[in-house]
């Protein structure tokens, strides 16, 4: 079974993929993380990523991480993918690499949350000045204010409203044209991510469970 999961910042997708893989075994993998990396040893994609602000160009990552999955599950099988793809293009250059190694994407779930909702969820996000922990003062709020190793917790500036307004907008462009083929292609579950962890989960389990039959 191999699976993506698309949903805007905040909707919780990260927690339920990770849910996803260690209840069916599943090999997890998140572009978020994945590509910081990459930054942190290639100075021409850390300028692009975080100097510019910029995404790399769709091929480009889709080499990444083709060339990743490709060492990471050489069976192409069992696999989750959490923030890629996230645009049309990054989608057919998946498949149809996948198509030519007979296999394919078989579950595309897609975790809504209202835009509202997610300006609030993303503006109660703190960060810990030291050691970079990631709070959350709604979801997960810190023990005592402070961070676990002691340091202060701050806000991102792309925390604040006005930058999470523009990320959502790009968000719902480039994913809109990519959900319209999902559904065309009959591999799309929509999902309300306004729901408790442990529901959205059991939820996604059984959907999952049910889509081989
Ligand atoms: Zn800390």
């Amino acid at each position: 079974m191999n699976i993506i999961i698309l949903g805007p910042q905040a909707s919780g997708k990260g927690t339920q993929a990770k849910l996803l893989s260690e209840g069916l075994g599943l090999f997890y993998f998140e572009s978020g993380n994945f590509l910081r990396e990459k930054a942190e040893r290639d100075p021409r994609i850390d300028e692009i990523i975080n100097k510019r602000g910029e995404l790399l160009p769709d091929e480009e990552t889709f080499n990444l991480v083709r060339d990743y999955l490709k060492e990471k599950v050489p069976t192409l099988d069992n696999f989750i993918l959490d923030g890629y793809p996230r645009s049309l293009k990054q989608y057919q250059l998946l498949i149809d690499w996948l198509k030519e190694e007979g296999k394919k994407i078989d579950l595309a779930i897609l975790l809504n949350i209202s835009d509202q909702e997610a300006v609030r969820r993303l503006s109660a996000r703190v960060v810990c000045e030291k050691c970079g922990s990631v709070y959350n003062l709604i979801t997960n709020p810190p023990p005592g204010g402070k961070c676990q190793c002691g340091g202060n917790l701050t806000q991102r500036p792309d925390d604040r409203p006005e930058a999470i307004e523009k990320r959502l907008q790009t968000y719902h462009a480039t994913t809109a044209p990519l959900i319209e083929v999902l559904k065309k292609d009959g591999i799309l579950v929509e999902v309300d991510g306004e729901r408790p962890i442990a529901v959205i989960s059991d939820d996604l389990l059984k959907i999952v469970a049910g889509h081989g039959e």
